[in-house]
Protein backbone atom coordinates (compact mmCIF):
# COMPACT_ATOMS: atom_id res chain seq x y z
CA UNK A 1 0.00 0.00 0.00
CA UNK A 2 3.25 2.49 1.19
CA UNK A 3 4.36 1.80 -2.46
CA UNK A 4 1.14 3.00 -3.88
CA UNK A 5 0.49 5.55 -1.76
CA UNK A 6 3.90 7.12 -3.08
CA UNK A 7 3.32 6.32 -6.52
CA UNK A 8 -0.07 7.83 -6.70
CA UNK A 9 1.82 10.79 -5.51
CA UNK A 10 4.55 11.00 -7.79
CA UNK A 11 1.99 11.15 -10.74
CA UNK A 12 -0.21 13.49 -9.43
CA UNK A 13 2.73 15.84 -8.61
CA UNK A 14 4.17 15.46 -12.46
CA UNK A 15 0.84 14.84 -13.55
CA UNK A 16 -0.53 18.49 -14.35
CA UNK A 17 -3.87 17.43 -16.12
CA UNK A 18 -5.00 14.94 -13.52
CA UNK A 19 -8.64 14.00 -13.80
CA UNK A 20 -10.27 12.30 -11.01
CA UNK A 21 -13.37 9.76 -11.83
CA UNK A 22 -15.84 9.05 -8.66
CA UNK A 23 -18.53 6.64 -7.96
CA UNK A 24 -20.79 5.90 -5.26
CA UNK A 25 -18.21 4.35 -3.59
CA UNK A 26 -16.52 7.61 -2.50
CA UNK A 27 -19.76 8.83 -0.69
CA UNK A 28 -20.26 5.58 1.24
CA UNK A 29 -18.69 6.87 4.31
CA UNK A 30 -21.09 9.65 4.55
CA UNK A 31 -23.42 7.32 4.94
CA UNK A 32 -25.26 7.22 0.94
CA UNK A 33 -25.11 3.80 0.14
CA UNK A 34 -23.93 2.55 -2.76
CA UNK A 35 -26.34 0.55 -5.45
CA UNK A 36 -24.55 -2.51 -5.63
CA UNK A 37 -22.31 -3.44 -2.55
CA UNK A 38 -23.69 -5.25 0.33
CA UNK A 39 -26.66 -3.13 1.86
CA UNK A 40 -26.90 -0.99 -1.69
CA UNK A 41 -29.13 0.79 -2.41
CA UNK A 42 -30.85 -1.82 -4.99
CA UNK A 43 -31.39 -4.70 -2.18
CA UNK A 44 -34.34 -2.59 -1.36
CA UNK A 45 -35.48 -1.04 -4.47
CA UNK A 46 -36.05 -2.01 -7.69
CA UNK A 47 -34.98 0.89 -10.19
CA UNK A 48 -38.19 2.69 -11.81
CA UNK A 49 -37.23 3.15 -15.36
CA UNK A 50 -37.65 6.12 -17.32
CA UNK A 51 -40.67 5.39 -19.80
CA UNK A 52 -42.13 3.75 -16.52
CA UNK A 53 -41.62 7.19 -14.96
CA UNK A 54 -43.03 9.09 -18.12
CA UNK A 55 -45.93 6.35 -18.72
CA UNK A 56 -47.22 5.43 -15.29
CA UNK A 57 -48.87 7.57 -12.64
CA UNK A 58 -48.31 4.26 -9.84
CA UNK A 59 -44.35 4.35 -10.79
CA UNK A 60 -44.20 8.61 -10.68
CA UNK A 61 -45.76 7.96 -7.00
CA UNK A 62 -43.69 5.13 -6.35
CA UNK A 63 -39.96 7.36 -7.67
CA UNK A 64 -40.93 10.04 -5.15
CA UNK A 65 -41.72 7.36 -2.18
CA UNK A 66 -38.21 6.54 -2.41
CA UNK A 67 -36.91 9.77 -3.37
CA UNK A 68 -38.52 11.20 0.06
CA UNK A 69 -36.91 8.60 1.87
CA UNK A 70 -33.23 8.74 -0.05
CA UNK A 71 -33.26 12.50 0.71
CA UNK A 72 -33.51 12.36 3.91
CA UNK A 73 -30.22 10.46 4.20
CA UNK A 74 -28.73 12.42 1.67
CA UNK A 75 -29.75 15.75 3.48
CA UNK A 76 -27.89 14.35 6.54
CA UNK A 77 -24.72 13.03 4.64
CA UNK A 78 -21.92 15.22 4.65
CA UNK A 79 -18.60 15.23 2.69
CA UNK A 80 -16.24 12.68 4.34
CA UNK A 81 -12.09 12.79 4.39
CA UNK A 82 -12.12 11.28 0.91
CA UNK A 83 -14.13 14.25 -0.98
CA UNK A 84 -12.35 16.80 1.40
CA UNK A 85 -8.45 15.30 -0.42
CA UNK A 86 -9.83 16.19 -3.36
CA UNK A 87 -10.72 20.11 -2.31
CA UNK A 88 -6.63 19.84 -1.66
CA UNK A 89 -5.58 18.34 -4.40
CA UNK A 90 -7.84 21.58 -6.13
CA UNK A 91 -6.42 23.86 -3.67
CA UNK A 92 -2.92 23.11 -4.41
CA UNK A 93 -3.65 23.46 -8.24
CA UNK A 94 -3.11 19.67 -8.64
CA UNK A 95 -6.44 18.54 -9.95
CA UNK A 96 -7.94 19.47 -12.99
CA UNK A 97 -11.58 18.20 -12.99
CA UNK A 98 -13.85 15.95 -11.36
CA UNK A 99 -16.26 13.65 -13.56
CA UNK A 100 -18.98 12.26 -11.19
CA UNK A 101 -21.06 9.62 -11.47
CA UNK A 102 -22.94 10.03 -8.53
CA UNK A 103 -25.98 12.81 -7.77
CA UNK A 104 -25.44 13.66 -4.31
CA UNK A 105 -23.80 17.07 -4.65
CA UNK A 106 -21.13 16.09 -2.31
CA UNK A 107 -18.13 16.93 -4.20
CA UNK A 108 -20.30 20.67 -4.44
CA UNK A 109 -20.91 20.51 -0.66
CA UNK A 110 -17.17 19.71 -0.22
CA UNK A 111 -16.68 23.43 -1.74
CA UNK A 112 -14.93 21.94 -5.03
CA UNK A 113 -15.95 24.73 -7.66
CA UNK A 114 -19.33 23.77 -9.46
CA UNK A 115 -16.66 24.30 -13.02
CA UNK A 116 -14.81 21.30 -12.28
CA UNK A 117 -17.17 19.09 -11.49
CA UNK A 118 -18.89 17.36 -14.78
CA UNK A 119 -22.35 15.20 -13.48
CA UNK A 120 -22.68 12.26 -15.67
CA UNK A 121 -25.76 11.43 -13.86
CA UNK A 122 -27.42 14.75 -12.53
CA UNK A 123 -28.34 16.14 -9.47
CA UNK A 124 -30.97 14.84 -7.30
CA UNK A 125 -31.12 18.19 -5.15
CA UNK A 126 -32.13 19.68 -8.38
CA UNK A 127 -35.72 19.12 -9.61
CA UNK A 128 -36.74 19.44 -13.39
CA UNK A 129 -39.43 19.62 -15.57
CA UNK A 130 -39.83 16.88 -18.22
CA UNK A 131 -42.21 19.12 -20.38
CA UNK A 132 -40.87 22.22 -20.39
CA UNK A 133 -37.25 21.68 -18.95
CA UNK A 134 -37.53 24.26 -16.01
CA UNK A 135 -36.05 24.17 -12.60
CA UNK A 136 -38.60 24.22 -9.52
CA UNK A 137 -37.10 25.08 -6.14
CA UNK A 138 -36.60 21.76 -4.20
CA UNK A 139 -38.02 23.90 -1.00
CA UNK A 140 -41.14 23.88 -3.07
CA UNK A 141 -41.40 20.49 -4.14
CA UNK A 142 -40.62 18.82 -0.53
CA UNK A 143 -43.74 21.31 0.66
CA UNK A 144 -45.77 19.87 -1.71
CA UNK A 145 -44.98 16.08 -1.31
CA UNK A 146 -45.69 16.52 2.34
CA UNK A 147 -49.03 18.49 1.94
CA UNK A 148 -50.13 15.12 0.52
CA UNK A 149 -49.20 15.25 -3.42
CA UNK A 150 -47.98 11.94 -4.67
CA UNK A 151 -46.18 12.72 -8.19
CA UNK A 152 -45.71 16.28 -8.32
CA UNK A 153 -46.51 18.35 -11.76
CA UNK A 154 -45.21 21.76 -13.20
CA UNK A 155 -47.42 24.80 -14.26
CA UNK A 156 -47.17 23.59 -17.41
CA UNK A 157 -48.47 20.36 -16.61
CA UNK A 158 -45.36 18.53 -17.47
CA UNK A 159 -43.68 16.17 -15.03
CA UNK A 160 -41.63 16.78 -12.59
CA UNK A 161 -38.58 14.92 -11.63
CA UNK A 162 -35.26 14.96 -9.92
CA UNK A 163 -32.11 15.59 -12.52
CA UNK A 164 -31.00 12.70 -12.54
CA UNK A 165 -30.54 10.07 -15.12
CA UNK A 166 -32.77 7.17 -14.77
CA UNK A 167 -32.44 3.82 -16.02
CA UNK A 168 -33.36 3.94 -20.13
CA UNK A 169 -33.05 8.18 -20.24
CA UNK A 170 -30.88 10.08 -22.84
CA UNK A 171 -27.68 10.73 -21.20
CA UNK A 172 -26.18 14.58 -21.01
CA UNK A 173 -24.42 15.11 -24.75
CA UNK A 174 -22.68 18.00 -23.16
CA UNK A 175 -21.61 15.94 -19.97
CA UNK A 176 -20.49 13.39 -21.54
CA UNK A 177 -18.81 14.93 -24.52
CA UNK A 178 -16.60 17.14 -21.82
CA UNK A 179 -15.90 14.01 -19.54
CA UNK A 180 -14.74 12.54 -22.48
CA UNK A 181 -12.45 14.98 -24.14
CA UNK A 182 -10.97 15.29 -20.54
CA UNK A 183 -10.77 11.85 -19.97
CA UNK A 184 -8.78 11.74 -23.86
CA UNK A 185 -6.26 14.59 -22.89
CA UNK A 186 -5.50 14.29 -19.03
CA UNK A 187 -1.98 12.62 -18.16
CA UNK A 188 -3.34 10.88 -14.83
CA UNK A 189 -6.77 9.65 -14.10
CA UNK A 190 -7.84 8.10 -10.75
CA UNK A 191 -10.80 6.36 -10.41
CA UNK A 192 -12.42 6.49 -6.75
CA UNK A 193 -15.37 4.13 -5.65
CA UNK A 194 -16.92 2.62 -8.73
CA UNK A 195 -17.80 -0.67 -10.05
CA UNK A 196 -16.87 0.55 -13.91
CA UNK A 197 -19.97 -0.81 -14.82
CA UNK A 198 -22.42 1.25 -15.56
CA UNK A 199 -21.78 2.85 -19.39
CA UNK A 200 -20.82 5.13 -20.97
CA UNK A 201 -19.15 6.45 -17.91
CA UNK A 202 -17.31 3.24 -17.80
CA UNK A 203 -15.61 4.00 -20.55
CA UNK A 204 -13.32 6.91 -19.37
CA UNK A 205 -10.89 5.02 -17.54
CA UNK A 206 -10.08 3.38 -21.23
CA UNK A 207 -10.23 6.57 -23.17
CA UNK A 208 -7.31 7.96 -20.55
CA UNK A 209 -5.24 4.69 -20.33
CA UNK A 210 -5.56 4.36 -24.48
CA UNK A 211 -4.65 8.38 -24.73
CA UNK A 212 -1.76 7.43 -22.42
CA UNK A 213 -2.78 8.18 -19.28
CA UNK A 214 -1.70 7.21 -15.97
CA UNK A 215 -4.59 5.03 -14.62
CA UNK A 216 -4.85 4.30 -10.78
CA UNK A 217 -8.01 2.70 -8.74
CA UNK A 218 -9.02 3.40 -5.26
CA UNK A 219 -11.90 0.71 -4.98
CA UNK A 220 -13.00 -1.58 -2.34
CA UNK A 221 -13.87 -4.56 -5.05
CA UNK A 222 -12.54 -5.62 -8.27
CA UNK A 223 -13.18 -3.64 -11.30
CA UNK A 224 -13.02 -4.41 -15.23
CA UNK A 225 -10.03 -2.15 -15.30
CA UNK A 226 -8.39 -3.67 -12.50
CA UNK A 227 -5.66 -5.53 -15.08
CA UNK A 228 -4.91 -2.71 -17.04
CA UNK A 229 -4.33 -0.15 -14.31
CA UNK A 230 -1.30 1.18 -13.38
CA UNK A 231 -1.81 1.24 -9.45
CA UNK A 232 -4.53 -0.29 -7.67
CA UNK A 233 -5.59 0.10 -4.45
CA UNK A 234 -8.51 -1.87 -2.72
CA UNK A 235 -8.96 0.31 0.13
CA UNK A 236 -11.45 2.91 1.65
CA UNK A 237 -11.53 6.13 -0.22
CA UNK A 238 -11.95 8.02 2.92
CA UNK A 239 -8.65 6.00 4.41
CA UNK A 240 -6.60 5.87 1.36
CA UNK A 241 -6.81 9.52 -0.19
CA UNK A 242 -6.01 11.36 3.05
CA UNK A 243 -2.58 9.21 3.15
CA UNK A 244 -2.43 10.79 -0.79
CA UNK A 245 -2.73 13.64 0.89
CA UNK A 246 -0.43 13.41 3.35
CA UNK A 247 2.29 12.14 1.42
CA UNK A 248 1.94 14.86 -1.39
CA UNK A 249 1.93 17.70 1.80
P1 LIG B 1 -21.67 1.08 -7.58
O1 LIG B 1 -22.63 0.97 -6.47
O2 LIG B 1 -21.92 0.23 -8.78
O3 LIG B 1 -20.21 0.74 -7.07
C1 LIG B 1 -19.64 1.33 -5.95
C2 LIG B 1 -18.24 0.77 -5.80
O4 LIG B 1 -17.61 1.47 -4.76
C3 LIG B 1 -18.19 -0.71 -5.47
O5 LIG B 1 -17.25 -1.34 -6.30
C4 LIG B 1 -17.71 -0.75 -4.01
O6 LIG B 1 -16.88 -1.84 -3.73
C5 LIG B 1 -16.94 0.54 -3.92
N1 LIG B 1 -16.93 1.14 -2.59
C6 LIG B 1 -17.93 1.21 -1.68
N2 LIG B 1 -17.54 1.92 -0.61
C7 LIG B 1 -16.25 2.29 -0.84
C8 LIG B 1 -15.29 3.03 -0.11
N3 LIG B 1 -15.55 3.53 1.10
N4 LIG B 1 -14.07 3.24 -0.67
C9 LIG B 1 -13.75 2.73 -1.89
N5 LIG B 1 -14.64 2.00 -2.62
C10 LIG B 1 -15.86 1.80 -2.10
O7 LIG B 1 -21.53 2.60 -7.98
P2 LIG B 1 -21.14 3.32 -9.35
O8 LIG B 1 -20.06 2.59 -10.04
O9 LIG B 1 -20.98 4.75 -9.00
O10 LIG B 1 -22.40 3.16 -10.30
C11 LIG B 1 -23.68 3.16 -9.82
C12 LIG B 1 -24.60 4.27 -10.24
O11 LIG B 1 -25.23 4.57 -9.03
C13 LIG B 1 -24.03 5.56 -10.68
O12 LIG B 1 -24.67 5.83 -11.86
C14 LIG B 1 -24.49 6.62 -9.66
O13 LIG B 1 -25.17 7.64 -10.36
C15 LIG B 1 -25.52 5.95 -8.85
N6 LIG B 1 -25.47 6.13 -7.38
C16 LIG B 1 -25.06 7.31 -6.86
C17 LIG B 1 -25.01 7.46 -5.49
C18 LIG B 1 -24.56 8.78 -4.95
O14 LIG B 1 -24.75 9.81 -5.60
N7 LIG B 1 -23.92 8.81 -3.78
C19 LIG B 1 -25.36 6.43 -4.64
C20 LIG B 1 -25.78 5.22 -5.21
C21 LIG B 1 -25.81 5.10 -6.58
Amino acid sequence: MKESIELISRKIRAGGKNVVFTGAGISTESGIPDFRSQGGIWEKFRPVYFDEFMSSRKAREEYWRRWVVLYKDLMRAKPNPAHQALVKLHEWGLLKSVITQNVDGLHQASGLPDEMIIELHGNTRRIRCMGCHQLTPIEEVRQRLNQGEAAPECSCGGYLKPDTISFGQAMPMVEVEKATALSKDCNFFLVVGSTLIVQPAAQMPYYAKKNGAFLGIINLSETPCDSISDVLIQGKAGEVLPKIIRELA
